[in-house]
C-alpha cells in the first residue's frame, strides 16, 4: 500500500485518475496537474493530470471513428448497452457513493441519491426508440403520389464539460442521451473531483461498449478550449458558473458547434402567511444547506411575506442550529466542508460585505472548527443572515456555501419583484397552502424551474433541466426530450415513386 493510500479511508478512491479513450484506460502526459483532495481532511486522495489539445485532439478522432459504425447500429441494440450500463451502476452505487463523498465532501446520503438521479437518466435513454418515433412523424400524400417524413439523425462527436458539484450525476444528464441517440462522446469532468467519472467509465468499460463510442479525458482550461474549438466536434453540453457558460457558449458557437450551456444560480424561496410552517422549514433547510449549500437549486434567499417573517425567523434560526458539521463520509454529518479554501473565503468575504451593506448575523457559523483535530478541512458552520434586501452583493450573487439569508416584503407583489431582481432566472419556491398565490408565483416569477412547497425543484430525468436569463445559454436543455432534440438533427425526407 502506498503512503498516499494509508490515509485514504475507502477502497473505493482510486489512486490514479486516468483517461478513457477508444476502450483503453490511458494516462494523460506532457501537460499541467492537479492534487485531488478531500476537502474535509485536506488528504491528497489522488493526482489528476491534465490532456494536452494532443490528447484531446486523438480522442476526438477516436470518436469520430467510431461514430460511422454506431450511428449505423440500430438503436434497439444501442440501448442494449445502457440497460447493461444501469446494472453495472447500480452494482457500484455504494462504491461511486463514497468516493464522491470524499472527493466532494457531500454527505454518504446526498451522494447516493445523485448516483440514483444519474442512473434515472440512463433509465430515460433506455426508451430512445420510442423518443426518436415521437420526436418524427410523416404525411402522406403532401401532393398526389408524394410523401413526407421528419426522422433525427445523429451529428457526431459530443463533448461534455461538467462542474464540482454534482460529479456524478451531471455527466450521466448527458451521456445516455448523446449515445442513445447514436452520437459518440467525450466527457471532461471537473478537475476538482474526477474520481466519481473515474468510477463511472469503470462501469462503462465493464459494459464494453464500442471503442470510442464512450471516452474520458481529464483536465483543465486548455482541455475544455480544445474541445470547444475542434473541427470534428459536433455539439457542447456544458454545467458550470455562468461566466465560463457564456465562454464556452460564444467560442462554441464561434466554432460552428450547437451548445447548451447551463450556469449559475440565485434562488429565492418566499414563505406567505399561508404557508404550513412545521413542514416548510425543514424543506427550507435542506434547500439552503444541503450539499453545503453548494447546489445550483438552493434558495439561499428567504423571503418572509407579512407577519409570517419573525416566526420564520425563529424557528429556521433554531433548526439551522440543530445540523451537524462534519465529513460527509460520516453518517451522522448533514453539512459537509465546502469545496476547496478558496470557495471558503469567497463566501466569508460574501458575509463580511453584507455585514457592512447593513444585514445583520443572527447566526454565525464563520469560526466553526471540528472537535476531531483530523477534520481541519474547509468547513463552514450554518450561518444565517437577517435583514438582507436586493441591493446587496449577497442578495444578487451566488453564494455556493451554508449560508441562509433572510428578507421581508409586505406582500406577494413585493416579494416576486424581489425574486426577479437578480440577474439569474434557474430556480425559486413559494411556500403557500393558497392556491391563488402559487398560481401568481409560477405566472410572474421568471424562472426554469418552480417549487411550490418544493425546495430543491430538480426535475425527473424524463423532464427537461435548465434556467434562463444568465443561468442558461443556449436552447434545448439537459434531460429527456430536449436532450433528444439536442444530439439529433431533424431532417426532412420528400419522396415519390414511379413504378
Ligand atoms: P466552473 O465554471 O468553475 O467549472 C465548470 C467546468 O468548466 C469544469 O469542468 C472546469 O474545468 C471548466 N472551466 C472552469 N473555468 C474555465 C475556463 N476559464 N475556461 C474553460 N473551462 C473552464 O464551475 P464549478 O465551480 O465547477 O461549478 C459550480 C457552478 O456550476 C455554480 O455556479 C453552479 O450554480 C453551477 N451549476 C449549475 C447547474 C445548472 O443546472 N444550471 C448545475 C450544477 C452546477
Amino acid at each position: 500500500m502506498s503512503e498516499q493510500q494509508e490515509h485514504v479511508a475507502s477502497p473505493a478512491i482510486r489512486d490514479h485518475v486516468d483517461n478513457y479513450v477508444g476502450g483503453q484506460w490511458t494516462t494523460p502526459s506532457g501537460g499541467d496537474s492537479q492534487p485531488v483532495v478531500d476537502p474535509a481532511t485536506g488528504d491528497e486522495l489522488a493526482t489528476v493530470e491534465f490532456s494536452t489539445a494532443e490528447t484531446v485532439d486523438e480522442a476526438v478522432r477516436t470518436a469520430d471513428e467510431a461514430f460511422e459504425d454506431w450511428r449505423r447500429t440500430p438503436v434497439v441494440d444501442r440501448v442494449q448497452y445502457l440497460f447493461e450500463l444501469k446494472t453495472e451502476l447500480e452494482a457500484r452505487v455504494d462504491e461511486i457513493a463514497t468516493a464522491l463523498s470524499h472527493e466532494h465532501g457531500k454527505t454518504l446520503a446526498e451522494a447516493r441519491g445523485e448516483v440514483h438521479r444519474g442512473i434515472e437518466n440512463v433509465d430515460v435513454a433506455c426508451g430512445m426508440p420510442n423518443m426518436l418515433r415521437e420526436g418524427s412523424g410523416n404525411v402522406e400524400d403532401i401532393a398526389s403520389g408524394m410523401d413526407e417524413y421528419a426522422v433525427r439523425q445523429p451529428l457526431g462527436v459530443f463533448a461534455a464539460i461538467t462542474p464540482f458539484n454534482f460529479p456524478a450525476m451531471i455527466p450521466l444528464w448527458f451521456l445516455p442521451y448523446a449515445v442513445a441517440t447514436g452520437n459518440t462522446f467525450v466527457l471532461k469532468p471537473s478537475e476538482k473531483v474526477p474520481l466519481s467519472s473515474q468510477l463511472i467509465f469503470e462501469a462503462i468499460d465493464a459494459v464494453d461498449f464500442p471503442d470510442g463510442v464512450v471516452n474520458l479525458v481529464n483536465g483543465g482550461v486548455e482541455t475544455v478550449n480544445t474541445l470547444l474549438e475542434h473541427d470534428d466536434v459536433a455539439g457542447v453540453s456544458f454545467v458550470g458558473s455562468s461566466p465560463v457558460a457564456k465562454h464556452v457558449y460564444e467560442t462554441a458557437a464561434r466554432h460552428g458547434k450547437r451548445v447548451q450551456a447551463q450556469g449559475g444560480a440565485k434562488n429565492y424561496a418566499v414563505v406567505t402567511e399561508h404557508a404550513a410552517l412545521e413542514e416548510s422549514v425543514p424543506n427550507v433547510i435542506d434547500s439552503v444547506y444541503g450539499n453545503a449549500g453548494q447546489r445550483c437549486l438552493a434558495n439561499d434567499v428567504v423571503v418572509g411575506v407579512g407577519d409570517v417573517t419573525e416566526e420564520l425567523r425563529e424557528r429556521l434560526i433554531d433548526a439551522a442550529e440543530d445540523l451537524t458539521v462534519g465529513a460527509g463520509i460520516d453518517e451522522e454529518t448533514d453539512v459537509g466542508p465546502l469545496i476547496t479554501a478558496d470557495s471558503r473565503e469567497r463566501v466569508l468575504e460574501l458575509i463580511d460585505n453584507a455585514l457592512e451593506e447593513g444585514a445583520e448575523l443572527v447566526l454565525d457559523g464563520r469560526e466553526f472548527e471540528h472537535p476531531d483535530e483530523d477534520l481541519n478541512g474547509h468547513f463552514l458552520g450554518p450561518t444565517i443572515l437577517d435583514g438582507v434586501t436586493t441591493d446587496m452583493e449577497i442578495a444578487q450573487e451566488e453564494i455556493f456555501g451554508p449560508v441562509l439569508c433572510l428578507a421581508s416584503a409586505d406582500d406577494l407583489d413585493e416579494a416576486i419583484e424581489m425574486v426577479n431582481s437578480t440577474k439569474y432566472g434557474n430556480a425559486s419556491s413559494i411556500y403557500t397552502e393558497a392556491g391563488g398565490e402559487a398560481r401568481q408565483y409560477k405566472y410572474e416569477v421568471d424562472a426554469g424551474n418552480i417549487g411550490i412547497n418544493v425546495g430543491v425543484c430538480a426535475p425527473m430525468g424524463f423532464f427537461h433541466f435548465g434556467g434562463r436569463k444568465a443561468s442558461f445559454f443556449g436552447d434545448l436543455h439537459a434531460q429527456g426530450e430536449d436532450a433528444v432534440g439536442f444530439y439529433t438533427e431533424k431532417t426532412v425526407q420528400i419522396e415519390r415513386w414511379y413504378s
